[in-house]
């Protein structure tokens, strides 16, 4: 049986782990051909790796870039564009976040968050639309354009002492109504992710603080971010990129402009 989105070719930012590189995989499985986009060259190398490994007969290459950096990221679009030619599906995932309680949260800290989160997001969907427009236009509706956006559960409500992260995020959000609109004539959909606590580097690191700060056990402090899950469980990554399959699949073309929680219900509460 074909794969179900063979030859597409997808670039997801933040490829190297956590929620990207279970996205990767997904997309792989399905035919996908992959453009992997992270600061770190050695961490896709090992991606891609892991990647062939699951996937023997991959069209994977990898696109370096600090997605905060448009002209990096332009490079980096221009590049992955010469090997596997216009992106069909741009998965926007790269993300940091950084927590302190507002009053110690600095401009600089501050900047930092809107330009990974927010501005990095417009960079490489600036970078990859005009390619993605042509194909999409071309393809005489064969092949869509799609657009995921990995915002968080903080693109929709508020959390203390993230609120750069969730002022970036929400921006994330607002972003992908926008530009879903724009684009709804144009046979592309845009749409956000909205996980909550999941099971990656991002979460470990949140551990790290609340024991450093509370003198909570590292057991302690993951059940504490557990317990904001109606299903008292972290999500997983694999469940993430389910979401994002679903939403890059054929059958999915109605649905946009949407920011879709991931969270066990945590968004019902
Ligand atoms: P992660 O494993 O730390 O992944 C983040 C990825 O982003 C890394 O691969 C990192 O690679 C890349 N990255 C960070 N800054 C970058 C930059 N300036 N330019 C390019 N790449 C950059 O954490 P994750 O949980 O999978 O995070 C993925 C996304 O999910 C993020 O947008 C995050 O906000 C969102 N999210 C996570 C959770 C959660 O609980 N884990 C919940 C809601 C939303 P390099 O270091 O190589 O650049």
């Amino acid at each position: 049986m074909t794969p179900l989105l063979h030859p597409r070719h997808a670039l997801i930012t933040g490829a190297g782990s956590g929620i990207g590189a279970a996205v990767a995989l997904a997309l792989a499985q399905q035919g996908c051909r992959l453009t992997l986009a992270g600061r770190s060259h050695d961490k896709l190398q090992q991606q891609a790796e892991r990647l062939r490994a699951e996937v023997p007969d991959l069209a994977v290459t990898l696109a370096p870039m600090d997605v905060a950096d448009p002209h990096a990221v332009q490079a980096a679009v221009q590049q992955a564009h010469a090997r596997f030619g216009p992106v069909n599906i741009l998965v926007n995932n790269a993300g940091q976040a950084q927590s302190q309680p507002f009053l110690r949260t600095d401009a600089a800290l501050w900047q930092h968050m809107l330009d990974v989160n927010l501005s990095g997001t417009f960079h490489v969907t600036q970078a990859v639309l005009p390619g993605m427009l042509e194909a999409a236009s071309a393809s005489g509706g064969s092949i869509p354009g799609r657009i995921v956006n990995i915002a968080s559960t903080a693109g929709l409500m508020g959390y203390a002492y993230v609120s750069a992260y969730v002022a970036a995020k929400h921006g994330v959000v607002g972003l992908t109504r926008a530009l879903a609109l724009e684009l709804a004539r144009k046979n592309i959909t845009v749409n956000a992710v909205c996980p909550g606590y999941t099971e990656t580097e991002i979460v470990q690191e949140a551990v790290r603080n609340i024991v450093a700060k509370t003198g909570q056990s590292p057991d302690q402090a993951r059940q504490t971010l557990a317990a904001r899950n109606p299903q008292q469980r972290l999500v997983q990554p694999a469940e993430v990129a389910q979401s994002v399959l679903w939403l890059c699949a054929p059958g999915s073309d109605a649905i946009n402009g949407q920011s879709i929680a991931i969270d066990g219900g945590e968004q019902a509460g």
